[in-house]
């Protein structure tokens, strides 16, 4: 085990190997036989990744902390009985009641901080000033209700018509594509079957409620450009056999 400095806390521990993407979003995609990972680097070019991108960063306590944030994220998209929330879905928006909203602003925090203080090549393009990464990190290290405006996350559903048309049987959730960030100063994350847009200051359409309501728009990857080709060379480009291999 290496030892260091934790970079949540900055005590001198033993380090955890710690996900920087969430281990539920990989354990899913390694059930699946059809994982797809996009680099967004021109052009870009999709291939098979099932293990989780991991990195020595923080100690036991610390990842523990973030492990249970993680819990509760993949509660909220995958099994929303387990965390007791209200979901009422329309067919353009999905209505989220009930959320615990410290624990799950400190998730959407802790991913894009895991993200911009990570060596490894796959988030070079994630780097947000010192700055920005020590206010998060303060954040989430002492569970900070104070700023709910800061780097505010938009979460859509998406989906493409064009290619469900091709391939009906696309499972979305599969897809993993390497975060960037949009001439505009957003950062967009594609996993778990969503888009994830970081804003530096909140604007109307931040989706996370102080009050635990949150509402998810769905929308087609047409409204997006970057993503449009991006999602469809790993789509289409998939030469592995499982659901996106075959035209159903
Ligand atoms: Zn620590």
């Amino acid at each position: 085990m290496k030892h260091g400095e934790c970079k949540l806390c900055h005590n001198i521990s033993d380090l955890c190997e710690s996900h920087i993407i969430p281990d539920f979003i990989f354990r899913y995609i390694r059930t699946c036989d059809k994982q797809i990972v996009a680099d967004i680097n021109s052009p870009p070019k999709a291939f098979y990744h099932d293990q989780s991108y991991k990195e020595h960063l923080l100690c036991l306590k610390c990842e523990k902390i973030i492990k249970k944030y993680e819990d509760y994220a993949r509660d909220i998209l995958f099994d929303f009985k387990r965390a007791s929330i209200f979901i009422n879905e329309t067919e353009g928006k999905i209505y989220y009641k009930n959320i615990d909203y410290l624990k799950f602003k400190n998730y959407l925090l802790s991913v894009i901080w895991r993200v911009s203080i990570s060596n490894i090549k796959m988030f070079s393009n994630i780097k947000l000033s010192h700055d920005e990464e020590n206010k998060i990190r303060c954040i989430i290290l002492n569970n900070d209700k104070n700023v709910p405006n800061y780097f505010g996350c938009e979460i859509v559903k998406f989906y493409d018509e064009r290619i469900e048309g091709l391939n009906k049987n696309i499972d979305y959730c599969s897809i993993f594509i390497q975060p960037y960030f949009e001439s505009s100063g957003k950062i967009f994350f594609v996993y778990g079957g969503h888009i994830w847009i970081y804003k530096k200051i909140n604007d109307s359409k931040s989706i996370l409620n102080e009050s635990g309501s949150m509402v998810v728009n769905k929308k087609s990857i047409r409204k997006y450009p970057v993503l449009i080709n991006t999602i469809e060379v790993a789509i289409l480009g998939c030469k592995k056999v499982g659901k996106f291999g075959k035209n159903k």
